[in-house]
């Protein structure tokens, strides 16, 4: 469908997995869509030729989450070449896994910039400019409600976080017709944690699908959430997760 036409979208973090599977799909329900990435710069160039190719406007922009004046910079740049903003998804994310004894505060601070500051910080470049109708989307994860393994605490911390963001900024932009709603996701299929990887057979043990997820079932999600059909659902944290926290 066309359900996003004239609509404009900005990605944070959009060069891989569950982020270029969104900028994909939004892409082809007829938004404009703009998605900035740390250091894949060929991956996002890749993902902007496949979206060209179609027709559509897309734009890739280098902005480290971690970085509150890219972040903001990236923002405006979109604004400026596109004329308005209507989606805003927060994807960009990192998992750093480590006992607690040994967890580092440099990976602390990381996994707080780009989980978390990041989010309130688009949140906030977002709002000044996004009108009626307008959509704010982070990827939190299902472990914000169940972390089954050791090592995840500071993850889970930031998911958790990002939960809570939610419910509060939904109340301060709901008056103005603007949704707020975090998607956790159970296992998919990404460079963060393959269905190859070490903990995949383990993790499918947890799940009632037994299964992962596939990003582009993740972006399937956030564009129904992106258009008009879900303008009554707010402030919610909502689980596409494989029936993990079943
Ligand atoms: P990937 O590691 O596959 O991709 C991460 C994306 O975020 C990349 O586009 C990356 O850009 C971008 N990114 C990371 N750090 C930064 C940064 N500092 N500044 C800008 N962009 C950045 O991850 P996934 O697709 O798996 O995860 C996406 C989101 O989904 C994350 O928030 C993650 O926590 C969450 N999630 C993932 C699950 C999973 O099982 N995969 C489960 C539940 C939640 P670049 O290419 O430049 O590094």
């Amino acid at each position: 469908s066309n359900q996003l036409a004239g609509k404009v979208a900005f990605i944070q973090g959009g060069s891989r997995g569950i982020g270029a599977a969104t900028a994909l799909r939004l892409a082809k329900e007829g938004a404009a869509v703009a998605l900035t990435y740390a250091s894949s710069a060929q991956a996002a160039e890749a993902v902007i030729g496949t979206i060209r190719a179609t027709g559509g406007r897309a734009m890739a922009i280098k902005a480290d989450s971690a970085d509150e004046q890219a972040i903001r910079g990236a923002i405006r740049q979109t604004v400026e070449a596109f004329g308005r903003l209507d989606i805003l998804v927060n994807n960009a994310g990192v998992l750093a896994v480590a006992p607690i004894e040994d967890f580092s505060i440099e990976d602390l601070d990381r996994t707080l910039a780009v989980n978390v500051r990041s989010v309130v910080i688009a949140s906030q470049e977002a709002a000044r400019v996004m009108g009626e109708g307008g959509r704010i989307i982070t990827i939190g994860s299902t472990n914000a409600e169940r972390m089954p393994f050791a090592g995840g605490s500071v993850y889970a911390m930031s998911k958790a976080a990002v939960a809570g963001f939610t419910k509060g900024l939904a109340r301060d932009l709901g008056p103005r017709g603007i949704t707020v709603n975090n998607v956790q996701p159970g296992p998919v299929d990404t460079d963060m944690n393959p269905d190859d990887g070490e903990f995949a057979d383990s993790l499918k043990l947890l799940m009632a699908l037994p299964r992962y997820g596939r990003a582009e079932e993740i972006a399937s999600f956030v564009a129904y959430l992106a258009g008009p059909e879900s303008a009554f659902i707010t402030g919610a944290s909502l689980m596409i997760d494989g029936g993990f926290s079943a």
